[in-house]
C-alpha cells in the first residue's frame, strides 16, 4: 500500500518569512492523504501540509512559525476539509463481477438440478 499526495490546495501568504524575512514569499500547500493499492484508493479526511519560501527556497517547518503564521495556517486549514471515501479500482470490480457471475451460475444450475 502506498501513501500518495494528490494535487495540493495552494495559498500565497502575506506573512514575512522567518528565515529570510522577505514579505509575501511564503506559500502554504495542503495535500489530501490517499492510500492506494491494487484493490482500492482510500482518501482520508486528513491533510498534510508544507510551507515553502519562494525567496530563500527553504521549507519552513512549524517550529520556525511565528504566531501570525500559525493563525493564518489555522485559518486556511479550516478551509480545507476533504471527505473520507473509498474508491474501488478495476481489479476489485473484476473480482466482484466474477463473484456475481458465479452466484448467478450456482443459482441457475442449482434450480435446474432441483427441477
Ligand atoms: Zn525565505
Amino acid at each position: 500500500m502506498t501513501r500518495k499526495k494528490k494535487e495540493p490546495n495552494n495559498y500565497q501568504l502575506t506573512n514575512n518569512c522567518p528565515e529570510c524575512f522577505a514579505k509575501g514569499t511564503l506559500s502554504l500547500s495542503f495535500y489530501p492523504i490517499v492510500q492506494k493499492n491494487v484493490f482500492f484508493e482510500r482518501h482520508k479526511a486528513e491533510v498534510t501540509h508544507t510551507m515553502q519560501c519562494a525567496q530563500c527556497k527553504q521549507q519552513i517547518y512549524p517550529v520556525k512559525w511565528t504566531d501570525d503564521i500559525e493563525r493564518v495556517f489555522e485559518y486556511y486549514q479550516k478551509t480545507v476539509t476533504p471527505k473520507a471515501h473509498l474508491k474501488l479500482r478495476l481489479l476489485s470490480w473484476v473480482i466482484i463481477g466474477l463473484l456475481v457471475l458465479l452466484a448467478v451460475a450456482i443459482l441457475y444450475y442449482g434450480a435446474k438440478v432441483v427441477a
